[in-house]
């Protein structure tokens, strides 16, 4: 591991105005099951918090391949009429995370190419730390890139002929790139599922109906009635085609170390989710009774930001006896939108998600339990609509330690320097925020929360440590700079 490894990394702010490469994301695979579009439409919905700005879902009926995508949710990107248009007992679906910047429409999810083998689609969830450098040695050989995704590398790897003629052409493509990614492939008449060997993102397997659905997170089978069977396991590969499935180890599987994410559990996934083996809810329940714990206040109430903020409220409150209630009352039909415009807008655009219960709060000493800092922006924005609505003490409770890093491997985080904690002090945060007292979860708190090893987990957000070497510029917009500057006009 290399502590804060991200020297020479180019940072370039004017490349910030276009879409990102960047994939935090839902991912979908179902086989052997007749409707197979309509279960993967069925699945994302489940998985809409894992991405907003655009969804996809390609289907087979064993013969030919058709896809439909769209930018927004996926009510907006695909209409149900629209299913009947992807008829087979295959599919691949993706719903792709915002963030800032126009959205591109090659960029939605999954990628559908025609290559000597035939036509192949792919759904992708991580980053890759190689992507670039694979894109310019495929770029010098004469290859023509469609996207600015990380995850087009992955086919363009698979049309290689040295891959592409080889024994396992997915162990062989997957044994080239590093970094973070769970994915689903899938030709005319067959699925594949794939973990990379540290096991960053989660993916499970379930079975339905003599058929098979694999999918980000677990709360896909419950909404499908899947049966849940077991992870996709760090390093392997499942194959759905003729007969059983094929299950093996790829790459450096069995010598590389596991690094999940353990952010999935503070903000990503949904409580109702099994991540990694364990109940998400529960997790954050372990939050918040540490939160209790390591930060106790005399207060009249705790309440949460809603969603990720509810289950470590519920156990702040169960440990340290404060009433529950509920402060903040969220709008859903706005989205998980995190990056808004800067300045004032912040401030409004908050509200328009969250609202104050005035009676909750007025003249009360009010605990609020957050799952996360990020820039401190809208964490500020809402401290200042608890003071306009009376309350007389208000104690911020974070459920993640401070987050002092960039992430590499897929959880949209932006550079150290707009990090809050990045730059300030605890009581440097606590007094940009307006509080009267701010209580972060520990890294050794956050680490009995969650089952298996410390070392089991990439807690580089916090740390600084990254298992995966990041030597590549990561930027966002590392893989359109090119066309950015060669539409000013400025390349030689
Ligand atoms: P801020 O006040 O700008 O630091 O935003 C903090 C809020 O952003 C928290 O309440 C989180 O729920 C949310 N959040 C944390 N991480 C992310 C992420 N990677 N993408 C989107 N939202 C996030």
């Amino acid at each position: 591991m290399r502590k804060g490894h991200t020297s020479g990394i180019v940072r370039d702010a004017a490349c910030r105005v276009s879409d990102e490469p960047r994939e935090c994301c839902g991912i979908m695979g179902v086989f052997g099951i007749d409707n197979a579009a309509e279960l993967a439409y069925r699945g994302l919905y489940a998985l809409q918090h894992r991405g907003q700005e655009s969804a996809g879902i390609v289907a087979s009926d064993g013969k030919s391949i058709q896809s439909k995508k769209g930018l927004g949710l996926l009510s907006e990107a695909i209409k149900p009429s629209e299913l009947a248009d992807l008829p087979g007992h295959i599919a691949v679906g993706h719903v792709r995370y915002s963030t800032t910047g126009s959205k591109r429409i090659q960029n939605i999810q999954p990628l559908v190419i025609e290559y000597a083998n035939g036509i192949v689609a792919i759904a992708h969830n991580g980053n890759l730390t190689n992507a670039r450098s694979l894109r310019s040695y495929y770029q010098s050989c004469g290859s023509i890139f469609q996207t600015s995704t990380d995850s087009e590398i992955i086919v363009h790897l698979l049309a290689d002929p040295q891959y592409r003629d080889a024994a396992d052409p997915p162990g062989k493509v997957l044994s080239q790139i590093r970094g973070a990614y769970s994915l689903v492939m899938m030709d005319a008449s067959s699925l594949v599922a794939a973990r990379d060997p540290h096991g960053f993102r989660p993916l499970s397997l379930g079975k339905l109906d003599g058929g098979f659905v694999v999918a980000s997170e677990t709360c896909v089978f419950d909404l499908l009635a899947a049966k849940f069977l077991r992870d996709v396991e760090p390093g392997e590969i499942v194959e759905f085609g003729h007969g059983v499935p094929n299950s093996r180890l790829f790459g450096r599987a069995g010598q590389s170390t596991l690094s999940r994410c353990i952010f999935e559990y503070i903000y990503f996934a949904r409580p109702d989710s099994v991540v990694f083996g364990e109940t998400v809810h529960n997790v954050r329940l372990r939050l918040g009774e540490n939160l209790a714990r390591t930060w106790p206040v005399e207060a009249d109430v705790v309440f949460s930001v809603p969603d990720s903020g509810n289950s470590p409220a519920l156990g702040y409150s169960r440990r340290s006896g404060i009433p529950l209630d509920s402060g903040f009352i969220r709008n859903h039909y706005v989205g998980r939108t995190f990056i808004m415009p800067a300045g004032d807008t912040r401030s409004s655009e908050v509200k328009i998600k969250l609202n104050v219960i005035r009676d909750v709060v007025e003249g009360k000493r009010v605990v609020v339990v957050d799952d996360s800092i990020v820039r401190g922006t809208t964490c500020k924005a809402k401290v200042h609509t608890l003071r306009q609505a009376g309350a007389r003490e208000v104690h911020l409770r974070i459920s993640a330690p401070p987050i002092r890093f960039p992430c590499f491997y897929g959880i949209d985080f932006p550079h150290a320097d707009e990090l809050i904690a990045g730059e300030k002090s605890v009581e440097e945060i606590r007094d940009f925020l307006g509080v009267d007292s701010l209580g972060y979860q520990t890294v050794e708190g956050l680490v009995t929360a969650v089952p298996g090893s410390r070392e089991s987990y990439c807690l580089a957000c916090f740390t600084g440590e990254y298992p995966v070497e990041v030597t590549e510029d990561m930027d966002k917009y590392a893989m359109e700079r090119r066309y950015q500057v060669g539409a000013r006009g400025d390349l030689p």
